[in-house]
């Protein structure tokens, strides 16, 4: 193991663009050390390059976090290389739509596997560093369509439905050891995943949501940046839908 890194280290999955990007930033801002991770190398570099513009650390780590082995590897790695690891925030995730009657079991699992079981993996790996640092925040990305069901999506609703579940028991069983796990759920952001939606589908959202449009990926990273900060310590099992609106009643 090398020697320990001063700062406090963040694992960010999903960081090459979109929503992951700016909370590494954010959390870059508030003078972590972010480890990036995703498959695309490129992208990765780009947006260390951009941290480290603004006087920030961070480093790019490439992982297919829908193989299990590898999200263990790279986490035991991380503490291999910093001698801690004290934020986890998992990210990273893929939509595979289609209406229940014709979806696949490969489009079931594949999202299944990449946005929960990924996640779990990587808590499960991450709590033992945070036990031995006595300080942990885990912060899952979860999606309104995991608080109230969304159709085309049951694999995705199911999958972020789960991962509130699984946020609130890794919360019970690891309070004691002084680390909080919560989840944001956010809206309707505008990134990659939702370009690709029908303007009919984008107009529909703002017309529901109260604030009246659709949100921006800095504002789902200042929710995850107020979960990994030093003052959100009385806070756990939490779940903060960032969206505008919708989900308030
Ligand atoms: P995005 O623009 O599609 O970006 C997805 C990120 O996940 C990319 O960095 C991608 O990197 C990474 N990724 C996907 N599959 C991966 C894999 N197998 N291994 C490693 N990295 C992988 O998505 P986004 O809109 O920023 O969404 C981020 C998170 O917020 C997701 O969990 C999403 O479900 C959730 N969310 C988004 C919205 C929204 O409206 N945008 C709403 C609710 C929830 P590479 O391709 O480089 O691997």
């Amino acid at each position: 193991m090398a020697e320990k890194t001063e700062k406090r280290v963040a694992v960010v999955t999903g960081a090459s663009r979109g929503i992951g990007a700016e909370i590494a930033k954010s959390l870059a801002a508030q003078g972590r050390h972010v480890v990036l991770v995703a498959r695309n190398l490129e992208k990765l570099d780009a947006v260390k390059a951009e941290i480290e513009a603004d006087g920030g650390s961070a480093e790019s780590r490439t992982c297919d976090i829908a193989d299990g082995a590898a999200v263990a590897a790279m986490i035991d790695g991380v503490f291999d290389d910093h001698g801690r690891l004290d934020i986890l925030v998992n990210n990273a995730g893929i939509t595979r739509d289609n209406l229940s009657m014709r979806m696949s079991d490969e489009e079931f699992d594949d999202v299944i596997n990449t946005n929960l079981r990924s996640a779990f993996v990587a808590c499960r790996a991450a709590a033992r560093p945070m036990m031995r640092g006595k300080w942990g925040r885990i912060i899952n990305i979860s999606s309104v369509a995991g608080l109230v069901g969304n159709p085309g999506q049951v694999n995705y609703a199911a999958s972020k439905a789960g991962l509130v579940g699984m946020t609130k028991s890794l919360a019970k069983e690891l309070a004691g050891k002084n680390i909080t796990a919560n989840v944001v759920a956010p809206g309707f952001i505008e990134t990659d995943m939702t370009d690709v939606l029908p303007d009919a589908i984008k107009e529909g959202v703002k017309t529901f949501t109260p604030l009246k449009r659709m949100g921006q990926a800095v504002e789902i990273a200042s929710a995850v940046a107020y979960f990994a900060s030093e003052g959100s310590s009385y806070t756990t099992g939490q779940v903060l839908a960032v969206d505008g609106g919708m989900t308030m009643c």
